[in-house]
């Protein structure tokens, strides 16, 4: 295939990307932002194969092989849940393939066009040296964050004296090094640039905890596409280059627009130490309040005497994979003339986006699936919150108390709605380890038990009423 050809295949590539990007960024055309994606991929992956520099493609199809047969099972028997920490494991995967293209470039620059061993054109070196610091980077901080929300390692800050100060004193060292690494071109250099960047990597991801996670995973997503725009640079790969980049900076706009979302900014995301555990215990919390509880039968009836109900699903609900029970008791409400909606705060569940893709799995009406600014205005004139599997996302003391971690945070006003029913098994704290004030609230009901259970449970006695 001529190179001409090929560039342009690779610009129809990266429109494809653009496209899909565009698709994803709203529920009703994620599915073609999906198939544009799967399309550029696809054309990306056949263009170079057909492009002169393969030499053999025995070795690259036992690759392929592998690699789609693991892909192939990870996406079959990954849990929704549990997609924050694959998305992790997965950036580490691009980081790791960064510092190993670079260690490639480095030792057989010929290869790469970019010079002879020892004597390689300087403006690789700087690009390379770039892709392995991002690269090594985002390998660590990615292992890392895997680690924390597969709850391998605490998932709690760790913090210290003078952190800051370290990280500064390393990212200056890491400078220094790529400035000797790219005039004197020594391979010892090379090495200890890995080694100080994936420290460096490790000591940016363990003061973030708490409902700070997934800024972070959405920043480690950004890395991974700066790291793949290393890697391009150094393989003279334009397609790489573009899509490392929409990736970089759609990574960095997603971290933004969820600080923005958390009312945190980024640099304070950044510089971590959020999501401690509270100085007082659960039980010595819970010992002196009171709640009221109540039962499936109680619930139905609350909501089929109700004219107005919203529905606020969090993280719970994904879990008990209730989507399905809850609109199966939804639609009943709707047949009874009952004015049902969805509220979706931006950072319920896991992962952005996490709710409404359940729901839409469930086949709720977009029309009544609606984001916090739009919905809070609404909860005075509600009678019933039916908050299911969430916690953190209702939590009040987000706005009053400045001593609580995730204060600033916005909330979804549940409390000032006649009534709050809240499913959840226990008086259990969240993601964030914060106490909800909201349990032992006059006008709040607790249902206790696993979510899709209460709601097969409710959708029996709206039957029998
Ligand atoms: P929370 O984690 O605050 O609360 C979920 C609640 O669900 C728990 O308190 C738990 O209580 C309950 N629960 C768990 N399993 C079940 C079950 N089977 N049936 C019924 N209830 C259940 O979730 P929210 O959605 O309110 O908030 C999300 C939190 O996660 C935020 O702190 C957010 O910052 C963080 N986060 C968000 C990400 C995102 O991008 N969206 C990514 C990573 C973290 P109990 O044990 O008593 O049942």
């Amino acid at each position: 295939m001529s190179s001409d050809l090929t560039l342009i295949l690779y610009l129809i590539s990266a429109v494809l990307f653009i496209f899909s990007l565009r698709g994803l960024s709203h529920p009703e055309s994620s599915r073609r932002g999906n198939i544009y994606g799967i399309a550029g991929m696809a054309l990306a992956v056949i263009t170079t194969l057909s492009t002169k520099i393969v030499i053999n493609y025995f070795e690259i199809s036992i690759a392929i092989i592998i690699g789609g047969s693991i892909g192939t099972l990870i996406a079959l028997r990954i849990k929704m849940t549990a997609l924050p920490q694959l998305v992790a494991a997965f950036h580490s995967l691009v980081g790791l393939a960064a510092v190993f293209v670079a260690a490639a470039a480095f030792y057989r620059p010929e290869a790469f066009g970019i010079g002879n061993f020892g004597d390689i054109h300087r403006s690789s070196l700087v690009e390379m040296s770039i892709g392995l610091f991002i690269g090594a980077v985002t390998f660590s901080g990615s292992v890392l964050a895997f680690c924390k929300l597969q709850g391998l390692v605490s998932g709690n800050p760790v913090t210290f004296k003078f952190q800051h100060a370290l990280n500064g004193l390393l990212l200056l060292v890491i400078l220094i090094l790529i400035l000797f690494f790219v005039a004197n071109e020594i391979e010892s250099y090379f090495w200890i640039i890995v080694i100080i960047s994936i420290l460096f990597g490790i000591l940016v991801v363990i003061p973030i905890g708490g409902a700070d996670m997934p800024v972070v995973i959405s920043m480690l997503n950004s890395y991974s596409g700066w790291a793949a725009c290393g890697i391009g640079f150094t393989l003279s790969n334009n397609l790489l280059i573009i899509t490392g980049a929409l990736v970089g900076s759609s990574g960095a706009i997603l971290s933004y627009i969820m600080s923005k979302g958390m009312n945190r900014s980024i640099i304070s995301v950044i510089l971590g130490g959020f999501g401690g555990e509270q100085s007082q215990t659960q039980s010595e919390k819970d010992s002196d309040k009171t709640f009221r509880q109540g039962n499936a039968e109680d619930a139905a009836y609350i909501l089929k005497n109700s004219e107005s109900v919203i529905i606020v699903p969090g993280y719970g609900m994904a879990v008990a994979q209730a989507q399905h029970a809850l609109r199966e008791m939804c639609d009943i409400l709707k047949r009874e003339k009952i004015k049902v909606r969805y509220a979706i705060h931006p950072v319920a569940g896991r992962m952005p986006g996490h709710m409404n893709v359940l729901l839409a799995e469930a086949n709720v009406s977009y029309d009544e699936v609606l984001e916090l600014e739009e919905i809070n205005p609404d909860f005075p004139m509600t009678e019933v919150s039916f908050v299911i599997g969430a916690n953190d996302v209702t939590n009040p003391s987000a706005k009053s108390d400045k001593s609580s971690p995730i204060y600033g945070m916005p909330i979804l006003d549940v409390e000032r709605s006649g009534t709050v029913l809240f499913v959840k098994r226990s008086l259990a704290t969240g993601y964030s380890g914060v106490d909800n004030d909201l349990f032992y609230r006059n006008n709040t009901t607790m249902l206790f038990g696993d979510a899709k259970k209460m709601c097969e449970d409710i959708v029996k006695s709206l039957d029998n009423i």
